[in-house]
């Protein structure tokens, strides 16, 4: 745990409730918050929904409460998530587990008073029913305070969007390019939808917890501190205190770590897109010829299900895993945090989930940026354009990924990006040691909570 953990735990064990949206990105930083109030002395209750149900048994200390919205509706999507569906299912769910929802905080509070929700910033029909229970209701907010800013700016100009002329100047760096990718077409409307409800139950929150810290983000920082009208608390990156590992809806392989012992330093990429994105097998395929030919060694998180149509390495081409031999290495899912952190790895070919992104930013590990949608394009902008530690790489040519990783590993442009990377890493560092401004916003969270 980082030096903000050094403080007794408060003795008056105040019970919090946090409900999670049900997907890896958003589960690991909402345990690692819950893990982070627990040692501040709040007992923690996790309201869950049945499905994508965090492993129970990793966290003792908790009270655990499912709930079902026991619609076969939302079955299906479900199972097929992907960045597609993951839009219309959260959508439906903000309408389906309203009922569920208030039954579970009723019958929690008939127990024992609850001193505060804190609910994923995208759970906002939890504002009204907060609101009727009389219910603090803190929110969780899983990306940067960068890409609230951009979805502000997209939300209020919805009608701009669709003005081919229109360039978004106040948002940037980023792009008419990148708004296509964030809002991708024929989901524009859906999206707008959900963006614009949970800015708005946002803003009537009594306060946003975020996964970031100001030094990171600071016109970002300042921007919403002066106009959101609620208290921002910036306490991240919250791996930093407690790892995602416990909260790995998959297995994670171990193994690996085995074999990232025996490569050279800073020679190896990391390649991962996260939980839900997906990839057609022309693209998959592509990406396979690109690493073989490249001759870089690599390490390549292919989960099952992500290249649609196959099940997991089927569309490999023929004859792949002897080309690349002992220098590639494929898993279905990797402890990230722990590799990201090995002297092994030179860059992250990443899909910059921020989760993802926080993570390499930490560990001072430069980026091969290949974003899909929603807040990725943002990330993806701001760790090309603004940290300057790392390079865009869409729509690849197999010569293309091999030139993006030499220019990385290999060329001079790499070490500035690393040194870059390296000076972000130690203000991390700084914000969490006491007197910084996580640590300090983390006290300020915990007397806050503490007042209502
Ligand atoms: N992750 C992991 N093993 C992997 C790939 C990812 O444990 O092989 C974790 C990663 O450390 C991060 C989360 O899964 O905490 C992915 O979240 P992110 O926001 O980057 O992307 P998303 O999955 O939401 O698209």
């Amino acid at each position: 745990p980082a030096n903000a953990m050094s403080t007794a735990p408060r003795p008056d064990n105040r019970r919090l409730a946090l409900f999670p949206l049900p997907f890896q990105g958003h589960i690991n930083p909402m345990l690692q918050l819950a893990n982070i109030l627990h040692t501040k002395g709040f007992t923690i209750t996790i309201i869950h929904t049945d499905f994508n149900s965090p492993k129970q048994s990793n966290y003792p200390q908790f009270t655990f409460k499912s709930i079902s919205d026991g619609t076969s509706e939302t079955k299906n999507m479900k199972s097929n998530l992907n960045l597609d569906t993951t839009n219309s299912l959260v959508n439906f769910m903000n309408k389906t587990y309203i009922d569920p929802f208030r039954d579970c905080l009723v019958k929690l509070q008939e127990e024992e008073p609850i001193a505060c929700l804190i609910s994923d910033a995208l759970w906002h029909f939890t504002h009204k029913v907060a609101d009727a229970l009389h219910l603090p209701r803190i929110v969780l907010r899983t990306s940067s305070m960068s890409c609230v800013l951009v979805y502000a700016v997209l939300s209020e100009k919805r009608d701009a969007i669709n003005d081919e002329e229109n360039t978004f100047p106040d948002i940037s760096p980023i792009t008419k390019q990148d708004v296509v990718k964030i809002l991708n077409d024929n989901l524009k409307e859906g999206k707008l939808d959900l963006i614009s409800s949970m800015i708005q139950n946002t803003k009537s929150s009594s306060g946003v917890i975020w996964n970031t810290f100001k030094e990171l983000e600071g016109p970002a920082y300042s921007a919403i501190t002066q106009n959101f009208g609620v208290p921002s608390f910036t306490i991240g990156p919250f791996h930093k205190y407690f790892p995602a590992s416990s909260s790995s809806l998959l297995e994670q392989d171990r193994n690996i770590i085995t074999w990232l012992d025996l490569q050279p330093v800073r020679s190896v990429v990391y390649v991962s897109f996260g939980s839900i994105a997906q990839m057609g097998e022309a693209e998959f395929t592509n990406m396979a010829s690109g690493l073989a030919k490249s001759n870089q060694r690599f390490l390549w998180v292919v989960r099952p299900g992500s290249v649609s149509g196959s099940e997991w390495l089927q569309s490999l081409p023929e004859g792949f895993l002897d080309e690349v031999g002992e220098r590639g290495c494929i898993v279905k899912w990797a402890p990230q945090q722990e590799i990201l952190a090995h002297p092994a790895i030179g860059v992250f070919w990443t899909h910059n989930g921020w989760n993802s992104t926080l993570e390499s930013i930490c560990e001072g590990v430069p980026m091969i940026c290949s974003p899909c949608s929603y807040d990725q394009p943002i990330n993806a902008r701001y760790v090309t354009d603004f940290w300057k530690v790392g390079v865009m790489l869409d729509n690849a040519t197999e010569e293309e990924i091999g030139k993006a990783m030499k220019r990385v590993i290999v060329e001079e442009e790499g070490s500035e990006m690393r040194e870059r990377s390296k000076l972000l890493k130690e203000k991390v560092n700084l914000s969490l040691e006491e007197g910084g401004s996580a640590y300090k916003s983390l006290e300020n969270l915990v007397n806050y909570i503490l007042s209502l």
